[in-house]
């Protein structure tokens, strides 16, 4: 069944702030709602504003097992800070034992439907699985991030579950002041000059004024900044990753 609220509701919640927004949800699902969080700023905003309503708030993170430690520094000062437990989402290991068998541990640099394959297996997939024990879920999305969230909605079905995005008509001053108004913990990547933080092997520093996106997967010239989480790839890759995934799943069921 549908988490989706009735239409008047949804134009309510729609119009609500962020604070106002997590209050309900908190309220409404309790422990079946999650924070899925890298813990970049408008994650720790999203987390900030939450423990203020409930210290009982889950914070998922996905462990996809290439991460850079300065993350794991990071949750450590989350947990210390906020009180509250970081659940790590870890891949299959069969999966990632099958693929890195066959296509090696760096396959993500050769092409771009490898590099897809990794995000499926270490990341797409886990977050999957760890939603389906789930009812509603909150990220830290932003409409003006980039041109493949413009339409970002504050409230979203998706397959059924309630996806929160409680910043998605929030600027990037409106983080930086939240931010320093309310002392958050940042990432210590940022102080080295990365703007956007994922995975070890494929995450960089960015000079001044570049997208702050510029540098996940720089190698790619064309491709799609997104990991299919919430952008699918174009369809050749698709279809070429659905090919790729098979023979994973086929050498994980041998
Ligand atoms: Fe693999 Fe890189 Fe995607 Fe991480 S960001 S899952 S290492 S391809």
């Amino acid at each position: 069944m549908s988490a989706l609220p009735q239409s008047r509701q949804l134009e309510r919640l729609e119009q609500s702030s962020a604070e106002e927004l997590l209050e309900w949800a908190l309220a409404h699902f309790g422990g079946s709602l999650a924070i899925v969080t890298a813990f970049q700023a408008e994650g720790m905003v999203i987390v900030d504003l939450a423990a203020r309503i409930s210290p009982h708030v889950r914070v998922l993170t996905l462990d996809t097992g290439r991460l850079p430690e300065e993350t794991y520094r990071m949750i450590e000062t989350v947990r210390e800070r906020y009180g509250v437990g970081v659940e790590m989402v870890a891949p299959d290991t069969a999966e990632v034992e099958a693929m890195v068998a066959r296509h090696g541990p760096n396959l993500f640099y050769r092409e771009v439907a490898l590099r897809n394959l990794c995000c499926q297996i270490r990341k797409v997939r886990p977050l999957e699985r760890s939603l389906r024990g789930l009812r509603a879920w909150v990220t830290g999305l932003r409409r003006e991030q980039n041109e493949s969230r413009a339409d970002v909605r504050k409230v979203e079905d998706v397959d059924g579950k309630l996806k929160l995005n409680p910043l998605a008509d929030w600027t990037a001053g409106q983080v930086s002041d939240y931010i320093r108004r309310h002392n958050v913990p940042m990432h210590p990547l940022y102080a080295a000059g990365y703007r956007s933080i994922g995975c070890a092997p494929c995450t960089r520093a960015v000079n001044p004024g570049d997208d702050a996106r510029a540098g996940r997967w720089w190698w790619e010239q064309d491709a799609a900044k997104e990991c299919g989480i919430h952008f699918a790839p174009d369809g050749k890759a698709e279809r070429k990753l659905d090919v790729l995934l098979n023979e994973i799943l086929e050498a994980k069921r041998a």
